[in-house]
């Protein structure tokens, strides 16, 4: 039912693509100007909405570089590993590297460990391209892939490396640790979570506990926009994970007088426009 208030909406500042997405697309928009059409590794990043876009402007993903052959193809945001990067040279004229250099970082961190001696644990999601990269320069010397503490079995280490995917809960990575702590001789830990992801987090949730709903916008695919939508629904039950304006259920949001608006860091910026203009006509 309407509630009869001049209806408030609350966008989040820190909104639309985070640094790395926004440098990725804005190689693709490049090279497809120049080459009519390039071909990224799998999705350059995780919206439905904006590859639909992209593919308007000529870019295409593709899931393997072995079959393929061409001018262009961009390696992901989340990165490529070793193989697939050899692969795409010897396939491709060009290939053009979009890896967020957080990812690379972390990427240097693993090698560097290894070289040391370490044993490495990464905290992330078995499925994502980032951890994906991760464990494959890990190697040999991976002990595992863990999302919660409750994961890992109670074998013993000498010398264990903790890193992190980017956009993983940070109480998730400190549980982990703390386990680790207790199983092993010596443990080197490297907090490698995005600050543009944990100052989305703080922002969104401070929102959500302040408005009477909460929206986020992102894709069914995108590990941060999930964990984003989960965070603020432990705040604010009257929270909505939507992919763009058409989700929106109007005659339930007729009932709030102020809607909070966030983002995960992959969502484009016409995609949050198209929400709040949506909204102002409820
Ligand atoms: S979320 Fe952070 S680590 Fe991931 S692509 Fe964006 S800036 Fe890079």
């Amino acid at each position: 039912m309407r509630r009869d208030c001049k209806r408030k909406i609350v966008t989040a500042k820190n909104i639309g693509f985070c640094s790395g997405v926004d440098r990725a697309i804005n190689l693709a928009e490049e090279y497809a100007k120049k080459f009519n059409r390039v071909l990224t590794l799998d999705a350059l990043l995780h919206n439905e909405e904006e590859l639909k876009r992209l593919e308007r402007e000529g870019v295409f993903p593709v899931n393997k570089v072995d079959l393929l052959s061409g001018d262009v193809i961009l390696l992901p945001a989340h990165g490529a590993t070793k193989e697939e990067n050899d692969k795409a040279k010897k396939r491709f004229k060009k290939v053009i590297d979009t890896t967020c250099p957080l990812v690379l970082r972390t990427v240097k961190i693993i090698e560097q460990l290894k070289k040391e001696g370490y044993k490495i644990v990464i905290v992330g999601d078995k499925g994502h391209r980032e951890t994906k990269v991760l464990s494959n320069t890990a190697g040999d010397s991976l002990i595992g892939v863990f999302k919660k503490a409750e994961e890992i079995n109670g074998d013993s280490f000498v010398k264990v490396g903790i890193v992190a995917q980017s956009t993983v809960f940070l109480e998730d990575l400190f549980e982990v640790a703390k386990k680790f702590i207790e199983l092993s001789k010596e443990v080197r830990f490297f907090n490698t979570v995005c600050e543009e992801t944990l100052r989305r987090q703080s922002e969104a949730v401070e929102i959500a506990k302040n408005v009477e709903c909460m929206i986020v916008i992102g894709g069914k695919s995108s590990a941060n926009s999930n964990r984003l939508y989960e965070l603020v629904r432990r705040v604010n039950k009257n929270s909505f994970f939507i992919q763009n304006e058409s989700n929106l259920n109007t005659e339930e949001l007729k009932r709030y007088c102020s809607i909070g608006i966030a983002s995960g860091t992959s969502t484009p910026s016409w995609l949050i426009k198209n929400v709040i203009e949506r909204l102002q006509k409820v």
